[in-house]
């Protein structure tokens, strides 16, 4: 620990953002770097604890002391050696995960917790401004061959740990480019997509064979598949949205968050989008249904898109601001989150129910939504709702988004083809090992867990490649983690 009064003489302080009008007139990332001396006076802040709750929160397990401590002494090439040891993606984590390192960050009981995601990002950037990232082909090759398919975190993180070991790694992608919900999901506001470019060149050059475009299943057959290769990794993701089956559906104006926020990257990359499948917020008002991560992205979107209004609703009520004792410390809590989205503009409101959507002339423009009252309690955890008498009201509409969630992975196609059996949640499902009910074909990320977080899918596609590393091989020195 090197210095051990820091928290006492620090304090926290996050990445700064750039002023909202001026965000707001572009796609480009919101947060904004700070230099390394103040990434260095924060890192101090860390106390080193005896044991550290960061390290049990952070799904890929960071050694996050340890690099802390590296950054604090300016051991910058240090701390990238260590970090780069548990996570493939830090360029990513370190500007979109969630932390919920910090949320268990020991001085977090009663102090800011340490800024460890913005120290995480510090440190691969770092890294890449001073040439410190280079490629690394493995010296020797196994002669084994596993198909990766999906292009997502778990894929790339998968095929990277695969590719260290020595097999050659194919990457499959349906879409037209690679890095799934990261490209086309997530907002350039939070992650422009040169980032990913960035780390897929190196990726490249280690080489990972990348084939996008392909639907496997549909273009490349399973017999196919699972003749040319001796293992295969499914990390297609989790993409079948949630609906909303309620009257007045059919009418014209209503999307899911994900062709939504899809057709949004593609624009701003400068792909034209025909008038007649375009979804395009300008002018409108708009209501998001759903208060989570997604719709916040949404109500980013609309924001930019030059939407006349924006509202986003949530059926569950208002979360505290706080901890609260339904999550002691170090749990990640349910906490009110505001996301520099939210911070541009718009209406957020909570217990909130869609009754149904109205329209004229076949597009909508109203929807009828009731008030919740989920105060009652029994003996059951799940909230009892119930709708609150004479408390139905309309908000005027013209453009709806449905973030709402997602159900399961897509089963048409590949995985009914390869006949891999589900979960009780529709997921695939597998063994301890990440072994699917077929031989050979294993199973992570989104598509394994259900939708989670990027994080989640990096931990995922490194556990997958120890297995099938030690499949292939009878032993493995890949991390299991
Ligand atoms: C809008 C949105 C915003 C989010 N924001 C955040 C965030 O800020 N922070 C965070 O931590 N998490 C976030 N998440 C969650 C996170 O993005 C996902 O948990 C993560 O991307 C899952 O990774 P994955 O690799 O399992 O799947 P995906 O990223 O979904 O990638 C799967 C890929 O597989 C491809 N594929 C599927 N089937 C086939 C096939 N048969 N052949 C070829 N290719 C196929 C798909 O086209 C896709 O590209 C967000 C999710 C959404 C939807
Ligand atoms: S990957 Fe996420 S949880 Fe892990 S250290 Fe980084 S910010 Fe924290």
């Amino acid at each position: 620990m090197g210095d051990i009064r820091g928290f006492l003489k620090v304090k926290r302080e996050p990445l700064q953002c750039r002023p909202v009008c001026e965000r707001i007139k572009d796609y480009h990332e919101v947060m904004t770097m700070r230099p390394d001396v103040r990434s260095e006076e924060q890192a101090s802040r860390c106390m080193d604890c005896g044991t550290p709750f960061c390290h049990w929160g952070c799904p890929v397990g960071n050694y996050i002391p340890e690099w802390n401590d590296l950054v604090f002494h300016g051991q910058w090439d240090k701390a990238f050696e260590l970090l780069y040891a548990t996570n493939n993606l830090p360029e990513i984590t370190g500007r979109i995960c969630p932390a919920p390192c910090e949320y268990a960050c020991v001085l977090g009981i009663n102090d800011d917790p340490v800024t460890i995601r913005e120290n995480e990002l510090a440190i691969i950037e770092h890294a890449y401004s001073t040439g410190v990232i280079k490629p690394h082909p493995p010296k020797k090759r196994t002669g084994k061959k596993v198909a990766v398919i999906g292009s997502g975190p778990a894929g790339l993180a998968a095929a990277d740990q695969l590719n260290k070991a020595g097999h050659s790694a194919t990457v499959f992608e349906k879409d037209k480019r690679i890095g799934g919900i990261l490209r086309y999901g997530i907002p350039d506001f939070k992650l422009e997509k040169h980032i990913i470019d960035r780390r897929i060149g190196i990726i490249k050059k280690e080489g990972v064979r990348f084939v996008p475009g392909i639907n496997v299943g549909v273009d490349y057959s399973v017999s196919k598949l699972k003749k040319e290769f001796d293992a295969i990794c499914l990390a297609g993701g989790s993409r079948v949205p949630r609906n909303l089956k309620i009257e007045g559906r059919e009418l014209a104006g209503i999307h899911f968050a994900m062709d939504y926020l899809t057709q949004a990257n593609r624009r701003a990359v400068g792909e034209k989008i025909p008038d007649s499948k375009l979804i395009d917020a300008n002018g409108r008002r708009v209501v998001v249904i759903g208060g989570g991560d997604t719709g916040a992205d949404c109500v980013g979107t609309a924001n930019r898109q030059g939407a006349s209004c924006v509202v986003q609703i949530e059926v569950l009520p208002k979360p505290a601001e706080c901890r609260t004792d339904d999550f002691p410390w170090p749990k990640h809590p349910l906490i009110l989150k505001t996301s520099t989205s939210h911070e541009e503009g718009g209406e957020r409101h909570w217990s909130i129910l869609t009754k149904k959507f109205i329209g004229k002339n076949g597009r909508v423009n109203k929807i009828a939504c009731v008030r919740i009252d989920s105060s009652k309690k029994d003996t059951r955890p799940c909230p009892i709702t119930q709708e609150v008498p004479e408390s139905e009201f309309d908000i005027d509409a013209d453009l709806i988004v449905l973030a709402v969630g997602f159900i399961h992975p897509e089963h048409a196609g590949l995985l009914d083809r390869l006949g891999v059996e589900f979960d009780n949640k529709e997921n695939v499902k597998t063994d301890s090992n990440y072994m699917t009910s077929v031989n050979r074909v294993f199973a992570a990320g989104d598509m394994h867990r259900g939708q989670s977080l990027v994080v989640w899918a990096i931990s995922e596609g490194r556990r997958a490649a120890h297995f099938i590393d030690k499949y292939l091989m009878g032993q493995t020195n890949l991390p299991s983690m």
